[in-house]
């Protein structure tokens, strides 16, 4: 006797975004059996019982909000009954590699889920830098190798404890399969480094209040972030953002900057409709916006510029940097200079050795982390809704074209290595290749 099975294979941007998790209490909610996996073509599910057809629209209604799926393509398999099949309800199997290419997710600004997690007092990741669930966090900057698995990250060498291997193993819980979990008994951890006399490092000090205090006191502080460095300084400091300029020997160039809300950017400069949803999407992109007559920011932070290049904070630390440790109603600073860590016209800096010793006539002190970057991600820039620069949450996502033309690639200009690639329909792009 033979029945019959149903096999999907979704395409698209399906990977690290929550879809395992998503097929799998869905299919488990239907009383469905089978499985669902990841395989570099993409995600493959098996399902048999009375509600397949129910699972299928479903499935393409409520799809993860950070999926975006290409093609879901559907075939009837037909199995003996005796097969081991579905025996057992629906799992999860282990990724499979079957040779060709599934696209990984752009890095993502932290979720708000996770972050009144980050600022309750009962939750036990308060105040963990780290803090990230399926729906956010780091994904394209820690990816070595597709699929988007745990192994295949730079999270491998942190081993989960109990508690987060309990999430992670939950179909009920937000971070089930989440690749980067993590927890400050676990995962990744703040250092702080100062190597100016000036600021010294006080050893019963957390990292981040080390680094906060330097920045307080006019100090430049290089910060590990989310693709590479940044370097901070307080903006609203003259002095600090001259000496800054001085060291980065950097006489005209806009610094971008980041402030910890939209009312406080509000303050600042004009600010669209438009301009506040890109600036508070998931990407979190440095928006350029018209300066206000009255901003109070000093000029030297982008001398004889009407616009100020404007991002929100995007990562667990950035939150930190600006709240720790209260996470109360007043910030640490209105406007903090962030600007790329590299020297000048070289490519943003990802490695902590390279920036203590590249940056380190630029800082006064570093905040580091020990987790890996693998691949680099500079901030992506917007004005006007035209990408200057394309980049972090938006690589390495591919951008639909008309028609299938010829397959071409473009390596950009002389200053601007630009990587253009088109192949069946899309284009995808990135300034993040240079390595
Ligand atoms: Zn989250
Ligand atoms: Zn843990």
């Amino acid at each position: 006797m033979t029945y019959l099975r149903i096999k999907i294979k979704v395409k698209g941007l399906v990977q690290g975004v929550g879809f395992r998790p998503f097929v799998f209490n869905l299919a488990r909610s239907l009383d469905l059996k089978g499985f669902v996996k990841n395989t570099s073509e993409g995600v493959v599910i098996e399902i048999e019982g009375k509600h397949v057809r129910v699972f299928l629209q479903r499935l393409r209604s409520e799809k993860p909000e950070l999926s975006d799926v290409e093609s879901i393509d559907v075939e009837s398999i037909v199995k003996e009954k005796t097969s081991e099949y579905g025996r057992d309800g629906f799992s999860i199997l282990d990724s499979e590699d079957t040779g060709s290419i599934t696209p990984v997710s752009p890095d993502t600004s932290v979720c708000n889920d996770c972050l009144s997690e980050l600022l309750n007092p009962l939750d036990r990741r308060y105040l963990y830098p780290f803090i990230n669930c399926t729906n956010c966090g780091p994904r394209y900057s820690i990816t070595r190798a597709i699929p988007y698995d745990r192994p295949n990250t730079t999270m491998s060498c942190f081993n989960m404890c109990h508690d987060c291997n309990r999430e992670y193993q939950d179909p009920e819980d937000r971070r089930f399969h989440a690749q980067a979990d993590a927890c400050s008994l676990c995962g990744p951890q703040l250092g702080f480094q100062s190597i100016n006399p000036l600021f010294k490092e006080d050893e019963g000090e957390e990292p981040i209040s080390s680094a906060i205090r330097v920045l307080k006191a006019g100090g430049i502080v290089a910060v590990k972030g989310l693709g590479g460095f940044h370097i901070a300084c307080d903006a609203e400091n003259k002095d600090a953002v001259t000496l800054l300029r001085e060291r980065k020997q950097r006489i005209n160039k806009p610094f971008a900057m980041m402030a910890p809300d939209m009312d406080t950017v509000r303050g600042f400069c004009y600010v669209t409709d438009e301009e506040a949803q890109l600036m508070l999407s998931r990407r979190r992109p440095i928006v350029l916006l018209k300066k206000r007559p009255d901003c109070r920011l000093p000029e030297e932070v982008a001398p004889k510029n009407r616009y100020l290049g404007f991002m929100l904070p995007y990562t667990p630390l950035h939150h930190l940097l600006f709240f720790y440790p209260g996470g109360g109603v007043t910030p640490n600073f209105r406007c903090l200079v962030m600007t790329s860590g590299n020297l000048s016209e070289e490519p943003i800096i990802h490695e902590n050795e390279a920036a203590v010793e590249g940056l380190a006539g630029i800082a006064d002190a570093f905040l580091l982390h020990n987790r890996d970057i693998f691949m680099r991600v500079d901030d992506s820039v917007i004005r006007s809704n035209v990408f200057i620069r394309r980049s972090r949450g938006y690589v390495p996502e591919a951008i639909a074209i008309k028609g299938t033309g010829p397959e071409v690639l473009g390596v950009g200009a002389d200053l601007k290595n630009t990587f253009t690639l088109t192949d069946k329909g899309f284009l995808c792009n990135t300034e993040s290749a240079y390595r």
